[in-house]
């Protein structure tokens, strides 16, 4: 049967390699440490499990509109207020399955058949694809360690085209996990104003943010969007539930989308949130922050010490983004190599596109510190450290 290009010239995912080879072994009875897998090792907090199951007993499962519950968008409305001290008004709020199906519905409202987007690379795989669906034309802007592997306005300036129609950046970033400055961030939004472009941001990681004071790119210009979703800070992948902010301009053109595409995001994962931001959820979802701090504070030097450099610190989310050349000429081989004798999994950087991505690996330390102890000790005899 005949499937459309755009399925077609899909690369596949080389961690889906790792993965498979990781259950093979597992099948053959060995032990691997997961650190593959970008999705947190807790579940929602107690009060949001009970407010689902709530839900689900009153019979709470009809749809809800198309951008979501109201009072779960005043909810998130105010979690803007009270911890990053935004005024992000409820009206500009979207509800939406998860950042994905955010992402695709803004881009669905933004993007063009031939328009290019910008692209950070290394970068979130999910945003090229995101693009090609709606015709659009990904166009792969590198970015570098010096800039904390983030666009900057020159960047941005000089790869900005007369089909330009937008830039997509994540921060914290997926692979990464750096984060770019708000005075870059906010020089980017002017410039691709004055170009009557739109800016993406994916504030996924926004919540996992270590040492540093969080903020939002929320409310910086008419056309900055930001995407967000339960699924990291808030531990609830699998619940499918995330948001937008948008401009005012753009809230109809999405709504007409998000009724036809989706009609609405899942009615229970709205009514079990509403409960996420409880002060006592919250307790819940900072201590668990504090547990990923750690495990990152514990992890980056240990891997430097074996001469898994990490270009640039993490400052958030929950992955660290290493330079294996050290040790192999190329990261996918260093990886399936790791996974064979050490029994580690790792997700080769080619996932993440094709600026030096040969030479890295990412690491997500979605895993308790004694398991990330285990794998040090592992990773300390493969690497002869
Ligand atoms: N954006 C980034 C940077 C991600 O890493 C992910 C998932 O890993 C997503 C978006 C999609 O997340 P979800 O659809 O679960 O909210």
């Amino acid at each position: 049967m005949h499937s459309a290009r755009r399925a077609d010239d899909i690369a596949p995912f080389e961690v889906m390699e790792v993965l498979a080879r990781a259950h093979a072994l597992e099948a053959a009875g060995r032990h691997v440490i997961h650190m593959e897998i970008g999705e947190p090792d807790f579940t929602a907090a107690p009060a949001v499990v009970e407010a689902g199951a709530r839900a689900l007993r009153d019979g709470r499962t009809a749809y809800t509109s198309a951008l979501g519950l109201p009072q779960l968008r005043e909810a998130i409305s105010a979690f803007y207020a009270t911890r990053l001290g935004a005024q992000v008004p409820a009206s500009a709020i979207a509800v939406t399955a998860g950042a994905s199906g955010g992402l695709l519905l803004a881009l669905s409202a933004l993007v063009d058949p031939g328009q290019e987007v910008l692209i950070p690379d290394p970068g979130y795989p999910g945003y090229r694809q995101f693009v090609r669906a709606f015709e659009g034309v990904p166009r792969a802007m590198p970015v570098h360690a010096a800039a904390a592997f983030q666009p900057t306005l020159e960047g941005v300036r000089d790869a900005w085209g007369a089909r330009t129609a937008g830039l997509i950046l994540g921060s914290p970033s997926n692979p990464t996990g750096t984060m770019i400055q708000r005075s870059e961030l906010q020089r980017i939004a002017e410039f691709i104003e004055s170009r009557g472009g739109f800016l993406v941001v994916d504030e996924i990681y926004q919540g996992l943010v270590y040492g540093e004071a969080p903020w939002t790119a929320a409310g910086m210009g008419p056309g900055v969007i930001v995407v967000n979703s339960f699924s990291k800070y808030f531990c609830m992948t699998g619940w499918r539930l995330g948001w937008v902010v948008l401009p005012e301009a753009l809230v109809r053109p999405y709504e007409k989308l998000a009724q036809h595409l989706f009609i609405c995001a899942s009615a229970i994962a709205q009514y079990a949130a509403l409960a996420a931001f409880s002060a006592e959820s919250i307790a819940v979802f900072e201590a668990r922050r504090a547990e990923f701090q750690a495990r990152r504070d514990y992890f980056v030097p240990e891997l430097e010490r074996l001469g898994l450099r990490t270009p640039v610190r993490p400052a958030g989310a929950f992955y660290i983004y290493a330079d294996c050349s050290a040790h192999a000429p190329d990261a996918k081989r260093f990886a399936l190599d790791l996974l064979d004798r050490a029994g580690v999994a790792a997700t080769p950087g080619l996932d993440f596109g094709e600026n030096g991505t040969r030479s890295c690996v990412r690491f997500a330390y979605t895993r308790g510190l004694d398991e990330l102890r285990e794998a040090v000790g592992r990773l300390r005899e493969f690497c002869g450290g």
